[in-house]
């Protein structure tokens, strides 16, 4: 029987297992020669996890530099008083370099003039403003083109008020072993650091490397590597897996909230698409819904865990509440099932007893990423830290 700490307010939750984070940091951080340094990176709410608490735990366990996807995410960090430098990983609209400025978070740049006008708000604030030069290698997403960043440079560097503090790319495909195109960003990124650096520019810190970039390719962890889901304890991909063992950080649990023994024929949920089959199947409610990150599209189609047993959610997910079914005294059942109660923990991922479901098995019946699983799941539940 799993035990946990139950919110007050709500019978459903997600718990962040902030000792599986620190150890999964060391693991990584055991991964880096002397010197090499380690940015944790902690958008979208960490993943789901929370920002400020594992931002906080990351950074005591070994991270040297944060990095987040958005200006708010940045600013939440610096309220909660974390000092570390941190990094917005795309270039942000111009409106918001006050705030860049006023809470001292470093933008990606990729575009002069943006670069300029941080230049002048950090000057006219009596400050230097540090930035990292985002170079698109042909992942097409950001960044100034490899073939272009001596230009981007000549353009922008005699402001004063601008400082590189960083150069770096983002990788398309590192989680495939001896891929054409990795070799082809890895090898254009190289030209661009070389010929800054032939130019008389400083590039700062170099880096490229995410986790399975890591993992798999520390011949390019240069002077820091970012490592997101790898810190939350999920492979970028299964290649990843035979290298490294992580521990998953997120589980998401909720208690029964109603039991009910139907009568045969009776419908579940809305459109009744389930229809109970037999007799001495009971019908358990729990309050987790599609706005809690469990998408519809799984509805009918995932197990939950209750008392040891792997039980089918039936009927359609609603958005806050999903139902499953618990088929008492089946004969093909693997051990006898004297009933569920309301209260009884119910685990949707995560480690129940012998039985686990994992961020992975989730992310397949959906169609998706664990990436996208655990991100959702942060959306609205509320997070008991353990
Ligand atoms: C999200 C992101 C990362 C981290 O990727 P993981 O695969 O989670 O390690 C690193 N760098 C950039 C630019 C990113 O957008």
């Amino acid at each position: 029987m799993v035990k946990s700490v139950v919110p007050h307010t709500r019978w459903a939750w997600v718990e962040i297992d902030l000792a599986a984070l620190r150890r999964n940091t060391h693991t990584f951080k055991a991964l880096l020669p002397r010197g090499v340094k380690m940015m944790a990176v902690v958008k979208a709410d960490a993943y789901g996890h929370g920002a400020v608490p594992c931002a906080k735990t990351m950074l005591a366990s070994g991270a040297d530099q944060l990095a987040v996807s958005t200006v708010d995410e940045g600013v939440e960090l610096r309220e909660a008083g974390i000092t570390a430098p941190i990094l917005i990983l795309s270039e942000p609209p111009i409106e918001s370099i006050d705030v860049l400025v006023e809470y001292d978070l470093m933008p990606s740049v990729f575009m002069g003039d943006f670069a300029l006008a941080y230049g002048e708000a950090a000057a006219a604030a009596g400050k230097i403003g540090r930035y990292h030069l985002a170079i698109d290698t042909g992942m097409t997403r950001t960044g100034v083109r490899w073939d272009e960043v001596v230009e981007l440079r000549s353009y922008i560097d005699f402001h004063r008020g601008l400082e590189c503090a960083g150069t770096f790319t983002h990788f398309a495909t590192a989680d495939v072993p001896s891929d054409w195109d990795f070799s082809l960003q890895l090898k254009r990124f190289d030209s661009a650091v070389e010929a800054l650096r032939e130019a008389g520019f400083d590039p700062g810190i170099v880096h490229c490397d995410n986790t399975p970039g890591t993992i798999l390719h520390p011949e390019c962890h240069y002077d820091m590597v970012r490592v997101g889901i790898g810190l939350y304890g999920l492979h970028p991909a299964h290649t990843t897996v035979p290298r490294i063992t992580l521990e998953p950080v997120m589980s998401v649990r909720a208690k029964i909230t109603r039991v009910v023994w139907p009568e045969v024929g009776d419908g579940v949920s809305y459109g009744m698409n389930f229809r109970v089959p037999r007799k001495n199947i009971q019908i358990a409610t729990i309050p987790v819904g599609y706005a809690d990150g469990l998408s519809r599209t799984l509805s009918g189609n995932m197990p939950v865990l209750v008392r040891g047993m792997r039980c089918r959610q039936v009927g359609n997910i609603c958005m806050d509440q999903c139902m499953f079914a618990v088929d008492v005294n089946n004969a093909r059942t693997y051990r006898p099932v004297s009933g569920i109660e309301v209260g009884d923990v119910v685990t949707i991922m995560g480690v129940d007893g012998d039985d686990s479901i994992t961020a992975d098995e989730i992310a397949e019946l959906r169609g998706t990423i664990n990436y996208e699983v655990v991100c959702d799941f942060g959306l609205r539940l509320e997070k008991v830290y353990v």
